[in-house]
This record gives C-alpha cells, structure tokens and sequence, in this order.
C-alpha cells in the first residue's frame, strides 16, 4: 500500500507536472500575445508623440521662420517679412492704412490753432487717433506750391510733396522750403512719364534722374515714389524692391487736377476717407488748382475736426512699421 501510495502520488506529482507545463505555456503565449499587443500599443504611441512633435516643431517653424530644418517651409514666411518694400508697392495704401498713433506719437500731432486746449496728448495715450495723410503731386512750382505750404504751415500740419523731377529743375529753392518746413518728399519721376509705355531702361531712368535731383538739392533722395498715372509696370516694383522703397497710391481722388469745384474736392474728400486714408491732390499741373488751394483749409478742418491726425507718408510708413 506504501508503495502504491507512493507511486499514485508520483503520478499525480507527474500529472501535476504535466498540468503546470501546459498551464506555464498557455501563460507563455497569453504572455507573448500580450506583450505583442502591448509592443504595438507602445509602438503606436511612441509614433504618435513623434508626429506630434515634428509637426508642432514645423507649425513653430513656419510661424518663427527661424527653423533650420524645415528650410522648404521656412523660407516662405522668411520671403514675406523680409520683403516689406514689396506689398507697400503692390498696394501701398491698405499697406499703409493705418488708422491707430503709437503713444509716443510724432509731433505731427495736429494739437492746432483748432483744437483750442490740446486734448491729443490725451487722446494719444489713452485711445488711438485716426490718420489721414495729404499728398500733393506734380510740384514744385512757384505758384501753387508755395500757397499750400503757407496754408499748412498756418494749421500746423505736415504733408508729402511728390515731386516732378523737370520742376524740380526749375525751383530747387521751392524743394528746399518743403523739405526744411518738415514735409515728406516723394519722387514722381523725372518728366511725368506713363511708365507703363516706357521700357526697362527709361524707367530707371525716369526714377533714377529724379533721385540724382534730389541728392544734389537735399543730399539724399526718399524712399518714396508714387508712379504718374498710377502706372507702375512690374520693372519699376522689382526696381524699388531691390532698393527697399516704397510705393505710394492713394485711397481718396477728388481730381482736382481737373478743374473740380472745391465744394466738389471738400466733398469728395468727407465722403471717401477712412482712416489711414490718403488724399490726392495736386501742386502744379492742373487746370484750376486755386480750387485746391481753395478747399484745403476746409479739408483740414473737417478732418482734425473729426478726429483724424494728418501724417506724412513717412509718418505713416513708421506707424505700419512699428505696428508689424
Ligand atoms: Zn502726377
């Protein structure tokens, strides 16, 4: 009986292994299986931070255009900034419209003989001012021009001067006072040319005469050219690019030039303009430009009025500036 019991539980101890073998291995491969399932779980969401992370590293690239990496990306947003001087020239005014003064605005403030306290250095801290830039085109000449300075000069108000470069000849002291009185001093081209008609070499001629001009009466030209017409071929925008310059148009046209009331330019004026907003007219060269010279003082009133500050294109460009 000993023995018997010995050999049953010999038996039983061998079943038992045989269970536990069996048993260990079904574990094995519940284990295995597991551990694949887990493998690829952790594959999974190894890979998936990983995308994360290269695709966060592309979106910082493209918004901070300072990526090695992702050069292809990278340099687009690098071309845009990089290149201010080329949206002012293909639209110089919503570049340019801007309707909001640094704090620390310029002193073209127009805290005027109008506003009889001086509650722009107020305004100019406590909320944004509107702005509006006059431009005048065509000059100088010894007529015209010299009314509508004494006139700003009257309201405290700076303006652009884009200048002809044959009238520029022909009154380089009338330069002189716009530059020495504060104005902005634009290049219009040296003879009033359609650009547009012009090739390659006669529109860098055109700008380039008119910068040599300029050079010679104020020792340096402008970074600023509205092209005649409005005409500005694709030569002329590459031209100012490559020199960081800008390109000047226009949101508000009275066409005085062509001998329009001066209720009708006052008028056209008051129901055109928004801020940023920059008004065409002329110092020389058009039909009845004493309407113009009529209107100016009501075109000034009713904008300082309403809370607009009058800015030269040079003001303007900095504002944008310093707004991007
Ligand atoms: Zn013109």
């Amino acid at each position: 009986m000993g023995a018997k019991l010995v050999e049953i539980k010999k038996e039983k101890r061998g079943k038992k292994h045989v269970l536990l073998l069996a048993g260990s291995l079904l574990l094995a491969a519940c284990f295995l299986l597991g551990a694949t399932l887990l493998m690829i779980d952790i594959s999974a969401l190894l890979n998936d931070p990983l995308n994360q992370i290269s695709a966060t590293a592309v979106s910082a690239a493209n918004g901070n255009t300072k990526s090695g990496e992702t050069g292809k990306l990278g340099t687009k947003p690098d071309v845009q900034t990089s290149t201010p001087a080329v949206e002012p020239l293909e639209e110089a005014a919503p570049v340019l419209a801007i309707n909001t003064l640094p704090s620390s605005s310029p002193s073209s403030s127009p805290s005027s003989s109008l506003s009889s306290a001086s509650p722009t250095p107020a305004k100019s801290v406590s909320q944004p001012l509107k702005t509006a830039a006059l431009t005048f085109d065509d000059g100088p000449d010894a007529k015209f021009t010299p009314k509508i300075l004494e006139i700003l000069k009257k309201h405290n108000v700076k303006a652009t001067f884009f200048l002809v470069g044959t009238q520029i000849e022909k009154f380089p002291e009338i330069v002189k006072q716009i530059n020495d009185e504060g104005h902005t001093i634009g290049n219009h081209s040296f003879s009033h040319a359609n650009m547009n008609k012009l090739d390659n070499e006669q529109i860098k001629t055109e700008v380039d005469k008119n910068d040599e001009l300029l050079k010679n009466i104020l020792g340096e030209t402008t970074s600023f050219i509205r092209a005649p017409y409005g005409a500005a071929p694709e030569y002329l925008k590459q031209k100012l690019q490559a020199e960081g310059r800008y390109l000047v148009a226009w949101t508000v046209d009275p066409r005085d030039w062509a001998g329009t009331s001066s209720e009708k330019i006052v008028q056209t004026v008051k129901d055109t303009i928004k801020p940023g907003g920059i008004i065409l007219l002329h110092s020389f060269g058009g039909r009845h430009l004493d309407h113009t010279v009529e209107a100016l003082p009501q075109i000034i009133e009713y904008l300082q009025q309403n809370d607009y500050s009058l800015v030269t294109i040079q003001q303007l460009q900095e504002i944008d500036e310093k707004k991007s």
